[in-house]
């Protein structure tokens, strides 16, 4: 009995050359079915049969291109990932469970014992602590850097360095680095194999900024972020050359952190208004920072859309426009910025980032706690910083419910 299967291409497929952005963000990576469903489906099923014990044996063998275990390859997974590479104009993309299985994935199918990484210091709080913690006890060397130290940058590149890491803009202080000149030392750089430039491009999203094409080798997501914007499902995604994401496929198979089919229809569905989402985030969080500008009670904001921004030239070179993450301090130390987010009133008081929500956190206390005096100094992470992320409110009822913070800061001052 011969079992009917979903061929690779069994409906004339949308010719997608040449086409904008926002037309690949809507359409990019769709394969229908037989069924000719209009919106992408969703397979959830952990494995895939075989017409006969042949096909099995090619499939199996590489000879023949496939579905076998939803732990290698999901069709809906597949799509989202051809929608991401699109996107994000790569090669191929490789999903996975969260963000950080897909940093962790990236830096185990690359390095080798021996090999060091050159790594901004204002990453991500976990993945410093996954290259300090975790990737240091198979010895892979770390040095870390001031994201905009350009000569410490490369003063650092060492023989045996095979990754560059980065993030821009930074977390919660909004500093752009210039991506061209880091991927300029990263191809000056002497390993053998050549060093890459991995850009943790979650705050621009390909909407804002494009690091691939900016010279970056890499880039990874954590797609928990804008790409779904909702706040429903954790995942994440890497993308690059064929090559380089044959090795991080190969991996991720291994290794076992695979999206599910779920999250990966929830991203589809998010990556289709990323584009009016982006500008929207972008469009109220200048507004706001121009806004906590004229307040009194804020001693300096960080938004490198702002003139005042001492990136400013560069982010608008670098990016289409600001991300909806901005910061800022306020008189009074630590105890006035608690009771300015205590006294905001629908604003979620939570570390996440990148939602429809508005969210409100103290990096010092919280997302940035686990630093030493010495390097929060050092990152500007002060006791008075809080951190916003614009969310799809009308801006003017987050500026509204901004001012009942300010109110509460200075209650009790
Ligand atoms: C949240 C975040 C991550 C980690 O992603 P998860 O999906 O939470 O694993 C990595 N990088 C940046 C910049 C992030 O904001």
């Amino acid at each position: 009995m011969a079992i009917s299967k979903i061929p690779e291409t069994p409906v004339p497929q949308a010719n997608l050359d040449d086409v904008s952005l926002e037309t690949l963000a809507v359409r990019a990576g769709q394969i229908r079915s037989p069924e000719l469903e209009h919106s992408e489906a969703i397979f959830p099923t952990s494995s895939f049969v075989f017409n006969s014990a042949k096909e099995a044996a090619a499939r199996f063998g590489g000879e023949e291109p496939g579905n076998i275990y939803a732990r290698f390859t999901n069709p809906t997974v597949a799509m989202f990932e051809k929608r991401i590479a699109a996107l994000e104009g790569g090669d191929r993309a490789v999903a996975a469970a969260s963000g950080m299985a897909a940093i962790l994935s990236t830096f185990m199918a690359l390095l080798e014992q021996g090999d060091h990484i050159v790594c901004s210091k204002g990453v991500f709080g976990t993945t410093r602590v996954l290259l300090q913690k975790y990737l240091c006890k198979f010895g892979i060397e770390v040095s870390f850097v001031s994201l905009t130290d350009y000569d410490q940058w490369q003063s650092s590149v060492q023989p045996n360095t095979r990754l560059l890491f980065l993030e821009t803009p930074s977390n919660p202080l909004c500093e752009v680095v210039d991506v061209p000149r880091i991927a300029e030392i990263s191809r000056q750089a002497p390993h053998a194999k050549g060093a890459l430039l991995v850009v943790d491009n979650c705050f621009c999203t390909p909407v804002l900024q494009r690091p691939l094409d900016l010279g970056a080798d890499i880039v990874v997501h954590s797609a928990t972020k804008y790409l779904d914007g909702q706040g429903r499902c954790l995942g994440g995604v890497v993308v690059g050359s064929t090559e380089v994401m044959e090795e991080v496929h190969g991996f991720m198979r291994s290794a076992g952190p695979a999206m599910s089919p779920f999250n990966a229809w929830v991203f589809l569905k998010g990556l289709e208004t990323l584009n009016i989402r982006m500008k929207a985030h972008s469009e109220s969080a200048l507004a706001v920072a121009q806004w906590l500008e004229t307040q009194e009670a804020v001693e300096k904001v960080y938004y490198s859309f702002l003139p005042s921004h001492p990136h400013y030239e560069l982010a608008k070179r670098q990016q289409k426009l600001g991300s909806g993450v901005l910061s800022f301090e306020i008189k009074g130390g630590q105890e006035a910025a608690w009771r300015f987010i205590d006294g905001v009133e629908f604003i979620s008081i939570t570390a996440n980032l990148g939602d429809t929500k508005s969210t409100i956190t103290h990096p010092a206390t919280t997302t940035h706690g686990r630093l030493s005096a010495e390097d929060k100094l050092d990152s500007g992470i002060v006791d008075n910083l809080i951190r916003l992320s614009v969310g799809l409110e009308g801006v003017e009822d987050i500026i509204a419910d901004l001012k009942r913070g300010l109110a509460s800061a200075k209650s009790a001052s």
